[in-house]
């Protein structure tokens, strides 16, 4: 008798991960593009975002998007703090049209020359309202091959002269499309890595800026009395200060500004002594740019609420907008919360979505506890 046939049931239909919100939400606010100075679409973006749990949103007079939510306090003297997360992101200058229709350039912000040899770029001309136009032209970066280099040029990084973006167009045509003083960046979308991790372009500081969308976020459930200004800065990676901080910190006058940005994360070749471990929570910063009474609380709200963190000994200046808060008026105590990064300044800046959560928990629950904070020296 023939045996019937086994049948095979069917495979059940592969399930597809839910994206993470966090990481959806960072996606979004790192694609768009705003090198420093050219930051409007990065700042409309953030200003979107914000405004979906503000009381009220605004572009300021240099670009920076201010976000308010007003705390349940009474009366015209009102408590205010300020976060201060910047939007602005490293990109390049273009600085001559080579007569093959190359594109010469220089950096706007400290890019890591090594990394940007073949990479594909945007090329998006410039507006004469200073905004980087909706058109953009694709190219890549390319320099000397290997066969035609020196033993010396080839032990060395190639310098930053010696790269150009190629357009695929002829002088005559680059000319008349691109402009000298047009702006390039990098072409990276977001990848997602195993463990709700995320690599990408401009997470320094976008990823900070999701900070803040979630913390707003958190305290529209709550009861808090400070007003919360959230502001997405710009121009911070000039080098020269940190304009959108400095500038914004005038305009909201401040009890207590914190600043948001990322720290250098654990990787191979880094000194451990030197950074922190990806996904083990925010570093709370402390050292002369900071205020004491803000960095314990930080601490202690940390501890109370058992969200991971981690602290870290800044001796000198920060390099975040936390330096051009504390000494903006008369002086504004500081704080300083950093999700660690990995791979700062190159096209594949990653973070923990974990740490992004717990950094907008930690500033959310600081935020609601602040009637009893004593900002006075003390012994
Ligand atoms: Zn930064």
């Amino acid at each position: 008798m023939p045996q019937p046939k086994k049948t095979i049931p069917p495979a059940a239909p592969e399930k597809k991960p839910e994206p993470n919100k966090t990481l959806e939400l960072v996606r979004r606010l790192t694609q768009t593009v705003g090198p420093s100075g050219y930051e409007h679409h990065a700042a409309l973006a953030a200003q979107a975002e914000l405004a979906k749990h503000a009381d009220e949103v605004r572009i300021d007079k240099v670009g920076s998007a201010v976000a308010l939510k007003r705390g349940c306090q009474k009366g015209p003297l009102r408590k205010k703090i300020l976060l201060a997360a910047h939007v602005d992101e490293i990109g390049l200058l273009v600085t001559r049209i080579e007569p093959g229709g190359f594109l010469r350039f220089t950096e706007i912000g400290g890019f890591d020359t090594r990394v940007l040899l073949g990479q594909e770029v945007w090329v998006h001309p410039v507006s004469r309202h200073g905004v980087a136009t909706e058109l953009k032209y694709p190219g890549i970066i390319g320099a000397k091959p290997p066969h035609f280099q020196s033993r010396e040029e080839s032990d060395s990084v190639i310098p930053l002269e010696d790269l150009y973006i190629d357009v695929g167009m002829d002088a005559g045509t680059a000319r008349q499309r691109i402009t000298v003083g047009d702006i390039a960046t990098i072409r990276a979308p977001m990848v997602l890595l195993k463990n709700d991790r995320a690599a990408g372009k401009a997470m320094d500081d976008r990823a900070c800026v999701a900070v803040m969308v979630q913390a707003l976020e958190h305290l529209r459930k709550v009861n808090h009395s400070w007003d919360v200004y959230a502001v997405a800065t710009v121009q911070e990676e000039e080098g020269w200060g940190c304009l959108g901080a400095l500038t914004s910190t005038y305009n909201v006058r401040p009890d207590i500004g914190i600043a948001i940005d990322g720290t250098h994360a654990d990787m191979p070749v880094a000194a451990e002594h030197e950074t922190f471990a990806l996904g083990k929570g925010p570093t709370i910063a402390m050292g002369p740019n900071l205020h004491p009474a803000v960095v314990e609380r930080l601490k202690q709200t940390a501890r109370d609420q058992e969200i991971p963190w981690q602290l870290e000994p800044v001796a000198g200046v920060t390099g975040t907008d936390a330096m051009d808060i504390q000494v903006a008026l008369e002086g504004v105590p500081a704080g300083l919360v950093s999700p660690p990064m990995r791979y700062m300044h190159t096209p594949v800046e990653t973070i923990a979505a974990a740490d992004i959560d717990r950094a907008g928990r930690l500033l959310a629950r600081f935020i609601q506890d602040l009637d009893d904070i004593k900002l006075e020296w003390q012994d």
